[in-house]
C-alpha cells in the first residue's frame, strides 16, 4: 500500500491568503487521494488573519482550533491530520514546523522575536522538526538579498512546492542533497480548487502515519518518495 501526505497546507481561519476552511481542505485532500496532511498555517509574523488585539494564548489557540476542526473531520473520514505552522523568521523567509503542540506555543510567548536558529533549538528541545519552506522562491513579496538562517540548524528542506517555479524546486533539491538532510514536499494548498489544477504534490510512504511520532519518524527516515503530477501553477 502507498500512503500519500501533503506537508504544506493552509486554511482561512488563520492564513490571510487562504480561501478554504481547514475541514474543507481535509475533505478536498481526501477526495484527491491523500491519506493525510499537515496543517501549516502562516504564523503571527506571516500573512495571518488572527485578531492582533488578543492575548498570546488567545492568538495561538486560533491555530490549535483550526487543527482540531480539521482533525475532527479527518477522524470521521479516516484521514490523518497533523499540527504544524509556517513561520516567517524574517525577510519573508519561512520555516515549516512539525511535532509541536498548543502547550509549546503557549509556553514560548517570545517565539516571534526569536531568530530562525533559536526557534530550531526550542523546537528540537521538545522533539520537533523544522523544514525550510521554498528556500529559493523569488516573488515580489520576498526582499531580494541573501538573508537566510543557518541551514545547519534545519532538519529538512522543502524540495517541492506546487506554488514554486520548476527551477526553484530544482535548486531546493540540490541544496537538500548537498546538506544531506531530510526532505518535505507539499502543495502549499490555499484553497480546495487548487487540487483540481495543481500538480497534487506530497510524499508517499509505505505505511500509514497516524501520530506525530509516526510523522517525524517517517520524515527522519528520508524514505518519503516525492510525488507530483500535472502542470505547475506558475510557468
Ligand atoms: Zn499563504
Ligand atoms: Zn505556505
Amino acid at each position: 500500500m502507498e500512503y500519500f501526505y501533503d506537508l504544506h497546507v493552509h486554511s482561512k481561519e488563520c492564513s490571510g491568503c487562504a480561501a478554504s476552511t481547514a475541514p474543507e481542505q481535509v475533505i478536498a485532500a481526501k477526495n484527491a487521494g491523500y491519506s493525510g496532511f499537515a496543517l501549516t498555517n502562516h504564523f503571527l509574523t506571516g500573512n495571518n488573519c488572527v485578531p492582533k488585539e488578543l492575548s498570546w494564548e488567545e492568538r495561538v489557540l486560533y491555530y490549535w482550533n483550526a487543527y482540531l476542526d480539521a482533525k475532527k473531520v479527518g477522524d470521521e473520514i479516516d484521514f490523518d491530520v497533523f499540527f504544524g505552522i509556517e513561520h516567517n523568521y524574517g525577510h519573508a523567509q519561512e520555516i515549516l514546523i512539525y511535532g509541536i503542540d498548543l502547550d509549546f506555543l503557549v509556553s514560548n510567548p517570545d517565539f516571534c522575536s526569536l531568530s530562525g536558529e533559536e526557534i530550531c533549538d526550542r523546537v528540537h528541545a521538545v522533539g520537533g522538526f523544522v523544514s525550510h519552506a521554498h528556500p529559493f522562491r523569488e516573488r515580489s513579496y520576498i526582499p531580494k538579498g541573501d538573508y537566510q538562517m543557518d541551514f545547519s540548524y534545519l532538519d529538512a528542506i522543502e524540495i517541492y512546492n506546487s506554488g514554486n517555479l520548476e527551477n526553484e524546486d530544482i535548486r531546493a533539491q540540490e541544496l537538500c542533497k548537498r546538506l544531506d538532510i531530510a526532505h518535505t514536499a507539499g502543495n502549499d494548498l490555499h484553497w480546495t480548487e487548487h487540487l483540481a489544477t495543481f500538480p497534487n504534490a506530497g510524499l508517499v510512504f509505505d505505511h500509514r502515519l497516524r501520530t506525530n511520532e509516526d510523522l517525524l519518524d517517517a520524515l527522519r527516515s528520508r524514505k518519503g518518495v516525492l510525488r507530483h503530477s500535472g502542470d505547475r501553477f506558475f510557468k
